[in-house]
C-alpha cells in the first residue's frame, strides 16, 4: 500500500485512502502553502468545504501544481444554511467557481439538517446524473439518518464522513456502512491532536518506531477507513504520509480500539445548532 492507493467506491470511482484536510487553515498563503506541500509530497485527495472559507486558496494551489485534473480527488461540502435555503445547486456552482474546477470528485452533505437533507440529496443526485460530481455522499450521518435517506432516494451515498479516532470508534456505524456499501471516512482522525499523548498511543508508537500521529493514521487504514489528517506544518504534512511501511498487530489494533469512550471533539449529529 502507498499514498496513491485507492478504494473503489460503490459506483466504481476510485478514492485515495489517505487525503489531506484543510479545516481551520486560513485562506490565502497558509492554505496555498499547505496544499502545495501536500501535493508535492504525493497526496492527491484534498478535503475542503464551503464553510471553511478556503476553497479559493485550495483552487490556487491546485492550479499552481500543474497536476492533471484527473490525478486529483477533490471533496467539498454543501453547508447547512444553503440546505435550509434549498440552494444546493447554487452552492455547488459557487464552490466550483472558487475552486476553479468544473467538476467535483466527491460532494458531501456536511450535516444532516433535519427536514432538509432529503431535498439536498435530490439536488445532488441531479448534479451527479449531469456529470458534475463523480460521487455523492454524506457527512455526520447516524444510522437512522442513512436509513431515512435510503428510503425514497435513487442513489446510495458513496461515503459517510464522520468523526473517528480511538476515543470514538463507531463499531456499529462502521459495520452498518460496510453492510450497505457506504465507504466510512474519518474526520478529525487525530482528535485534533488531543489523543497523541495518551499512554497507550505513546507506548505503541515507540514499539513501532513511528510517531503517535503515524500510529493513529495507520490504525484508520487497517480498519479500512479513508482518512484525511490536517496539518499546516510542512514536516507534519510529510510525517502523516509516512504510514505505509509498518503494520499494527491484531492485538495492538484491539488495544487502540479499547480506548473508545464515545468522546467527541465536535458536536453530535443529533444535537447541533448551526
Ligand atoms: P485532525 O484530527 O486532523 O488534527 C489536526 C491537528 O493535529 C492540528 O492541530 C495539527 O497541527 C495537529 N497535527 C497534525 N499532524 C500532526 C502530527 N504529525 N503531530 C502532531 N500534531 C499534528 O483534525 P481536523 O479537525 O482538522 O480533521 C481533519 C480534517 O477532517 C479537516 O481538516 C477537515 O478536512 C475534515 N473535517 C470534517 C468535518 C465534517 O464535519 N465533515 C469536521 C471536522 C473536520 P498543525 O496544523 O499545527 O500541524
Amino acid at each position: 500500500m502507498n499514498i496513491r492507493d485507492t478504494v473503489t467506491l460503490n459506483n466504481g470511482v476510485q478514492m485515495p485512502w489517505l487525503g489531506f484536510g484543510v479545516y481551520q487553515v486560513e485562506d490565502g498563503p497558509e492554505v496555498e502553502q499547505a496544499v502545495s506541500k501536500a501535493l508535492e509530497i504525493g497526496y492527491r485527495s484534498l478535503d475542503t468545504a464551503s464553510v471553511y472559507g478556503n476553497e479559493k486558496g485550495v483552487g490556487k494551489a491546485i492550479k499552481a501544481s500543474g497536476l492533471p485534473r484527473q490525478e486529483l480527488f477533490i471533496t467539498t461540502k454543501v453547508w447547512n444554511t444553503d440546505q435550509r435555503k434549498g440552494a444546493t445547486m447554487e452552492a455547488f456552482e459557487a464552490s466550483c467557481e472558487r475552486l476553479g474546477l468544473d467538476y467535483i470528485d466527491l460532494y458531501l452533505i456536511h450535516w444532516p439538517v433535519a427536514g432538509c437533507y432529503k431535498e439536498t440529496w435530490q439536488a445532488m443526485e441531479k448534479l451527479y446524473q449531469a456529470g458534475r460530481i463523480r460521487a455523492i455522499g454524506v457527512s455526520n450521518f447516524h444510522i437512522h439518518h442513512l436509513e431515512d435517506l435510503f428510503s425514497g432516494s435513487d442513489i446510495k451515498p458513496a461515503v459517510n464522513q464522520v468523526e473517528f479516532h480511538p476515543y470514538l470508534v463507531h463499531t456499529e456505524l462502521r459495520q452498518y456502512c460496510a453492510d450497505n456499501d457506504v465507504q466510512f471516512e474519518a474526520w478529525s482522525p487525530l482528535a485534533q491532536a488531543q489523543i497523541l499523548n495518551e499512554p497507550i498511543v505513546t507506548e505503541l508508537s515507540q514499539k513501532y518506531a513511528k510517531t503517535p500521529a503515524q500510529l493513529i493514521i495507520r490504525w484508520d487504514l487497517q480498519h479500512q477507513v479513508v482518512t484525511i489528517p490536517k496539518s499546516s506544518t510542512p514536516h507534519r504534512i510529510e510525517e502523516n504520509a509516512q504510514v505505509f511501511d509498518f503494520e499494527i498487530s491484531t492485538d495492538d489494533m484491539a488495544r487502540l480500539d479499547g480506548m473508545d469512550r464515545n468522546r467527541r471533539t465536535g458536536p453530535d449529529p443529533d444535537n447541533f445548532n448551526f
